[in-house]
């Protein structure tokens, strides 16, 4: 893997940043890819950017606005409130999301010549995604694989730790001020800390509380 080339699916949080320090870790030459869908915050694609630019790595932005148009939802869309209920998938979901951007970055991938993938969705914290699960992303590589004749190893280094299992890890890659202090994961934009009030910022600090106090 050393002297191979990774593509990764980047928006700038804390999982996928995470996984950058990752790739960078283990492959020789790294890029990111980073989805624009209209998001809530514009602000994502410029952390995506500031980030990739701050660790030398390229970034290509890849409209996908086209999301928009399927997927009225809260990240979509500002007027509709980000609401969570038990057992259902949170009003930020996308269907097939991962499986639209997994692939458009297969063909990216391919063109710039990386045999490798990585992408930081989470079996553990599932959310309701059922293309962020382990047999999702597995099925869909050798789809890929079949689809463009190509050998892709999709790398999911996220996929079976909890959100204090991701801040040791970002601890691990020497990653770990770097991640908490330059990340967005806060649905109303802020970065680092965030908010501290919103599903994601709750998340991400109760994973935060649960590593440092191990
Ligand atoms: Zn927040």
């Amino acid at each position: 893997m050393k002297n191979d080339k990774a593509l990764v699916v980047f928006s700038g949080g804390q999982d996928s940043t995470t996984c950058l320090f990752w790739a960078l870790n283990n492959f020789k030459e790294v890029e990111t890819v980073t989805f624009d869908y209209n998001q809530r915050h514009k602000l994502e694609i410029d952390v995506a950017q500031t980030i990739s630019d701050e660790l030398n790595v390229k970034n290509t932005v890849l409209d996908m606005s086209l999301l928009n148009q399927l997927a009225p939802s809260a990240l979509t869309r500002n007027d509709i409130d980000i609401k969570e209920s038990d057992g259902e998938p949170p009003s930020t979901f996308v269907e097939g999301r991962n499986l639209l951007f997994l692939s458009f970055a297969s063909i990216l991938a391919k063109q710039i010549g990386a045999k490798h993938i990585v992408t930081g969705v989470c079996e553990t914290d599932f959310s309701g995604y059922p293309d962020c699960r382990d047999v999702f992303v597995k099925s869909l590589n050798v789809s890929l694989n079949l689809s463009m004749d190509h050998q892709f190893v999709i790398h999911t280094p996220l996929m079976w730790l909890d959100k204090a299992e991701t801040w040791a890890l970002a601890d691990e890659l020497e990653a770990f001020e770097f991640v908490r202090n330059k990340t967005l994961t806060c649905y109303n934009g802020i970065i680092s800390d965030g908010c501290g009030e919103c599903p994601a910022c709750i998340l991400r600090r109760r994973g935060l509380e649960t590593y440092l106090q191990r």
